[in-house]
């Protein structure tokens, strides 16, 4: 009898595996557009553009992979969010790749950072996290969990990264260049054609795509490469900056402590 229930229980693991695998579309939301530059104001680098630029990349390398890409927008439109949420969930065996570029009024922040919310997300949002990092010269800011519009309210697994920050001179220059956008296009795809062995591998610890666990506490990632120095000085801006992110979240539910993300 326990054999059954085993048998069964690893039967139900295996499908929720192959389900978070079998995903044949790939919508890819390039962040901004129109009117909405993203970034922060007084930004050299339009945020908008490079987002679309390296989406653009990316879709030929998916398609070239196997996947049928469907973008939220092609040109320099303004998309409002919940335009771009209901056409991702339009396409139910697809994945939701929303790509971004980050900005702090500080131009020492810089790295890499991937974001998702659904439990069913997190294998997909660790893998392209992996793969860009390990082909940037930028940092490791982590993947973090958090309640952006555009993750929150899709119903397949979503992710966004950010893919650098525009406001760092070092990553500003990078973005600026066709090669290091080409290169980022392909290790995000990288990452998305690398899932599914990272998701049956996680499945056991995730034990169900459908639990939702709850918003978890914010960890702030972003001083895990610096020295502790360094650290404890900018540890009392970073306060004051997740106080007033706190009363930003409340009203616009997707502001980020550095980023403009959505
Ligand atoms: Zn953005």
């Amino acid at each position: 009898m326990r054999c059954v229930v085993c048998s069964l229980a690893l039967m139900a693991l295996a499908s929720a595996a192959s389900a978070q695998t079998r995903f044949t579309t790939i919508v890819i939301d390039p962040g901004h557009g129109g009117f909405d530059r993203g970034g922060i104001p007084g930004q050299r680098v339009l945020e908008k553009n490079v987002n679309l630029d390296v989406a653009l990349r990316l879709k030929p390398i998916l398609e070239k992979a196997g996947y049928r890409v469907i973008m939220t927008r092609s040109t320099d439109i303004f998309v409002p969010l919940g335009s771009r949420v209901a056409i991702a969930n339009s396409y139910p065996n697809a994945i939701f790749l929303c790509i971004h570029f980050n900005s702090a009024s500080r131009s020492g922040a810089s790295g890499i950072e991937t974001y998702f919310y659904s439990t069913e997300s997190a294998p997909l949002a660790a893998s392209i996290h992996s793969a860009v990092v390990g082909g940037a010269p930028s940092g490791n800011r982590g993947v973090r969990r958090r309640g952006y519009f555009v993750l929150r309210r899709t119903t397949i697994p979503a992710v966004l990264v950010e893919c650098g920050f525009l406001t760092n001179p070092t990553e500003a220059e990078f973005a600026q260049t066709t090669a290091y956008r080409q290169k980022l296009a392909q290790e995000i795809a990288r990452g998305v054609v690398n899932r599914p062995t990272l998701a049956s591998r996680t499945s056991y610890t995730n034990r169900s795509t459908n639990v939702d666990v709850g918003l978890q506490p914010f960890i702030d990632q972003r001083f895990v490469r610096e020295s502790k120095a360094r650290h404890r000085r900018q540890s009392s801006s970073k306060k004051k900056k997740s106080s007033s992110t706190a009363k930003k979240s409340s009203s616009t539910e997707k502001k980020d402590v550095s980023s403009e993300a959505q």
